[in-house]
């Protein structure tokens, strides 16, 4: 464990595209006002200036701090039949099976650590740290850290977690969260520095990874060997660690979200050290601590089921929510991918659905009808309209909707010309790619923004569904949402993103259920395209807003689970006692705590946002 000052981390800074621009090396930085010191995870390098806040558009670049460089990172060590975790992980259904006596014997030795360390005065030094700022992707949410720690090696984490007793020890990926879950300011510790490739196994097609190592270093890694991570979320900066505790997802019918990948972790906790856990070494702790968000341990090395590296070939068209529910069916069994993008007040929805190329199969040649200034041009004239003083020359998609949306971003009659607007554009995009799947899988996902994304069970993928059965519940619920929005008026940016996953063997994971069980994912979002704290501020209550109205209308009635990424602690008592009892009612509250207690029973790795979900 080194303090910042003496380590030479590399700064990557990305645009949002995702294209690595510049490796440079930097011991801290200043931002605004602020040092930032490189412990940080992230930080945006370019929205302030000088404590004036720029703009902030999907098209500015963001910075990820930490993390070694992948140039200086040593090769990858392919094994024929080497280290693999066992089982498959998914054997046992979604719902937990711990038994009473587990529970006792649990709490029976978290008890004997509490008295064991109450009683013992340590003279164990004190691990290395230094303050640290740090701010989420979207900049809604910073921590002033206390104290940051970097462990280099898995024993330097573990002393870390030893020497933690009763000190805050939160730990934190690539703090992409939206809402900062991984934050805490009495004390976090950072993965960046635990960033390496250990092993593949090419035989087994399977990769063990230190927790830091991020997704987009991960898949390069993995390139060489043929293999490639079974499915992708929108942006690739998560660390595997982050990535997996908060059961992240791609989309896909029959494809699990990430955290059912895992098939053994060595996880680090304030009261065992350094464990390992999988579907053969304590089996029951191994679910939960899959999807644990952080609050059972600090992940140190993953080993997850990887596939074979695969082309993609995907399509882009637009529908109207009548052929959507009319063909709802046969597009999800068809497609191994498919998303749907909803934009509110209009009548159009964006299918983007992709399948692999089969073997032997011609690459299809990339299909698109229109060039793209044909298809920015209802946005540009909109944009000429609206805001006469702004130049549009050199400006993407994702910027000209931010810089529309800035204009007017709650007023819903704006709202409706933007979201036309954006209708049009992707009426003109129209087409065909073939890719490989991490590349086609990524998109974009605009500037920065609110977001609140829910899953909820929508039955199963039978091989058939006959042509007189119900409407299924993921279209229902649009169908809701989409009345809603109109009813009460709401400025409701596009899109509103719908995905799929199947079931996840994690009881703590929002899409908790069998293999065969389908869910459906759906995010509605804010955009902030604004710079100013007040107009910033206004955005967000009316974010919030929407959010409740969501969850009142629909919350019960579609059993809603909040992504862990996205959820939030209500400051209205009802509303936090509604949503303290949806979580008790949709997992395992009383094992996810006696495992919290066993594993770290001065909470340590807990926050606000564990204590108050999680409180008996
Ligand atoms: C632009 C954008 C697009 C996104 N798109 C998607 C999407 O398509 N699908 C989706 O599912 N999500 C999406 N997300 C959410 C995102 O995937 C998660 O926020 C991310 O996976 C978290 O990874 P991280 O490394 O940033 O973790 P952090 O935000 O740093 O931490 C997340 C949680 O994991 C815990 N944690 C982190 N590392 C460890 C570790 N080593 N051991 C134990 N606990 C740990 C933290 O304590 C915290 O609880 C998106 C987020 C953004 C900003």
């Amino acid at each position: 464990m080194r303090r910042a000052s003496t380590l030479a981390l590399a700064l990557a800074r990305w645009t949002a595209s995702g294209e690595a621009a510049a490796l440079k090396p930097t011991s801290e930085r200043w931002v605004g006002r602020q040092r930032l010191h490189p412990h940080a995870a992230l930080f945006d390098a370019t929205r302030r200036d000088g404590g004036v806040r720029t703009a902030a558009t999907s098209s500015k670049p963001y910075a990820v701090l930490g993390g070694h460089a992948a140039a200086r990172r040593a090769g990858v060590h392919a094994q024929g039949g080497g280290k693999t975790g066992g089982g498959d992980g998914r054997k046992a259904s979604g719902k937990t099976s711990w038994t009473g006596r587990a529970r006792v014997a649990l709490f029976g030795a978290a008890l004997a650590y509490v008295v064991a360390t109450h009683l013992s005065e340590t003279d164990e030094a004190e691990e290395e740290s230094e303050a640290a700022t740090v701010e989420n992707w979207s900049g809604t949410k910073k921590v002033e850290c206390e104290r940051m720690v970097t462990p280099e090696t898995t024993e330097e984490l573990v002393r870390a977690l030893e020497s933690a007793k009763r000190k805050k020890m939160r730990p934190v990926g690539s703090a992409l969260s939206p809402n900062g879950c991984a934050f805490e300011g009495k004390g976090m510790v950072s993965m960046g520095l635990l960033d390496k490739v250990v092993s593949v196994n090419a035989e087994k097609k399977t990769v063990t990874l230190q927790a830091g190592a991020r997704v987009r270093e991960v898949v390069e890694a993995l390139r060489p060997h043929g293999l490639t991570l079974q499915n992708y979320a929108s942006i690739r900066e998560q660390q595997m660690g982050g990535f997996t505790q908060v059961g992240a997802h791609g989309t896909g019918a029959t494809i699990p979200p990430v955290d059912d990948t895992v098939l053994e972790m060595k996880i680090v906790s304030p009261s065992r050290g350094l464990v390992t856990l999988s579907a053969e070494k304590e089996p029951e702790l191994f679910k939960l601590a899959k999807c644990g968000i952080g609050a059972l341990g600090v992940v140190a090395e993953l080993t997850i089921q990887c596939v074979d590296a695969h082309k993609l070939v995907e399509h882009t068209w637009t529908a109207t929510p009548s052929e959507i529910e009319s063909k709802h069916e046969s597009w999800l069994r068809e497609h191994q991918h498919i998303r749907y993008m909803w934009i509110p007040h209009t009548d159009t929805v964006v299918v983007v659905a992709s399948n692999p190329l089969k073997p032997g199969e011609r690459e299809p040649r990339i299909r698109s009808g229109y060039s793209e200034k044909k298809r920015i041009e209802p946005l540009v004239r909109l944009l000429r309209e609206v805001a006469p003083n702004v130049n549009p020359a050199n400006m993407g998609f994702g910027q000209l909707r931010d810089e529309l949306l800035k204009v007017n971003p709650l007023d819903v009659e704006h709202v409706k010309r933007v979201n036309a607007a954006e209708a049009e554009f992707w009426k003109r995009s129209k087409g065909m790619r073939v890719d490989w799947s991490d590349q086609i899988l990524g998109f974009d996902c605009g500037g920065q923004q609110h977001v609140l994304e829910v899953a909820f069970p929508v039955g199963e993928l039978e091989p058939e569904r006959s042509a007189d059965a119900p409407l299924r519940e993921d279209l229902q619920f649009m169908r809701e949402l989409r009345e809603m929005i109109e009813e009460k008026q709401i400025p409701a940016h596009a899109p509103i993103e719908q995905r799929w996953t199947s079931g996840s063997s994690s009881p703590m994971s929002p899409a908790a259920g069998s293999p065969q069980s389908l869910h459906s994912w759906v995010g509605i979002i804010t955009y902030l395209p604004t710079t100013v704290e007040s107009e910033r501020e206004a955005i967000t209550r009316a974010f919030k807003r929407y959010g409740e109205q969501e969850f009142d209308k629909l919350g019960d009635k579609y059993k809603l689970r909040t992504h862990w990424a996205k959820i939030e602690l209500p400051e209205d008592a009802n509303r936090f006692a509604t949503l303290r009892r949806q979580i008790r009612e949709h997992y395992p509250v009383k094992e996810f705590n006696a495992a919290r207690k066993y594993m770290d029973p001065y909470g340590s790795l807990s926050n606000e946002l564990i204590a108050g979900l999680f409180k008996n």
